[in-house]
């Protein structure tokens, strides 16, 4: 059989239309990133004409577009939803909407109660790595700025990192209430979390990080009992020996005294809501952002 050919100037036409439809379908994807849409206001856009860019937007590219979800839990969600990997919004059977659309309207229902998540875990474990690279990819989730009587080291940013405080500020801070909790770390300085931004993110919607050690982790929840506490892990003792000892700069007596907290730090970690391991920086943090808009409350489980 003769091969049909386009002709050259439809073929070009294709092309146009193929890269504006593209366009059109990245702009899809960028406002539902950006909170301007909603995911189920596309999905409902795409089943009243499966022909616009909502349409043929992948339900793949959907869900990912969603602030907080990643791979891993997209891959989980179209399997439990039973949609193939490379289904259209548009073209999805009357089952597969229907199930979906649920799964999209619990979740919004479940955006309106933003979480308050406590990254806690022993020392060396990489929770400033692991809250640094969430500050850096995940914008749309607050990262608390604890305030801190410690100077700052090289590098760091007053407003950013911490804001760095003397004692009279720091305990005029405290009289006035302005800290959801406070603790000396390490028998020296002391580092409280503010808790009006806190406050206020939380009423706007957005979620909140904080990264404390084990006695603010407690007291968060104390406070805050709908809080999330985190606990995360190294992927094996001697793993988490090597992160502590291997910048060989602490002296041997300091070295072993590391490891005695870090055995007791270790020992809470049945305290914590979820346990994350930190085998990877960018996957565990994908992990508690995910955390951060997840419906329902997890039972107390490890994610490996
Ligand atoms: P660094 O001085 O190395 O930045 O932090 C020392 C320790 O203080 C870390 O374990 C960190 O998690 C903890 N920390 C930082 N901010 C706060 C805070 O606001 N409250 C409490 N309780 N601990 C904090």
């Amino acid at each position: 059989m003769a091969e049909v050919r386009m002709p050259e100037v439809d073929r070009a036409a294709a092309g146009r239309a193929a890269i504006a439809a593209r366009r059109a379908r990245a702009a899809v994807k960028d406002a539902v990133h950006r909170r301007e849409r909603r995911a189920i206001d596309v999905a409902e856009t795409a089943w009243s004409d499966p022909a616009t860019p909502e349409g043929t937007l992948r339900v793949r590219e959907l869900l990912m577009s969603i602030p907080g979800m990643g791979p891993t839990r997209v891959a989980r969600v179209m399997d439990e939803l039973g949609i193939a990997d490379a289904k259209r919004v548009g073209g999805l059977g009357a089952r597969q909407r229907e199930r979906l659309r649920a799964w999209l309207q619990a979740r919004e229902g479940a955006r309106t109660r933003s979480r308050l998540v406590v990254l806690a875990g022993p020392t060396a474990v990489g929770k400033g790595t692991v809250s640094a690279y969430i500050r850096e990819n995940y914008p749309e989730v607050l990262l608390s700025v604890s305030a801190t009587t410690r100077p700052p080291r090289p590098g760091e940013v007053d407003g950013r990192h911490y804001y760095f405080v003397d004692d009279e500020t720091f305990d005029r801070m405290i009289e006035q209430g302005e800290f959801l909790e406070y603790a000396t770390v390490h028998n020296a300085s002391r580092y409280g979390t503010p808790r009006p931004p806190i406050e206020a993110a939380l009423k706007t919607g957005r979620s909140v990080l904080l990264e404390i050690d084990l006695q603010g982790a407690r007291a968060v929840k104390k406070a805050m009992p709908e809080a999330l506490l985190v606990f995360l892990l190294p992927p094996t003792w001697e793993e988490l020996v090597r992160r502590l000892t291997g910048r060989g700069t602490e002296s041997p007596a300091e070295q072993a005294r590391r490891l005695e907290t870090a055995k007791v730090e270790l020992a809470a970690q049945d305290e914590f809501d979820v346990k994350i391991v930190n085998h990877d920086v960018g996957r565990a943090a994908q992990e508690v952002v995910e955390l951060l808009t997840v419906p329902g409350t997890p039972s107390a489980r490890t994610r490996s």
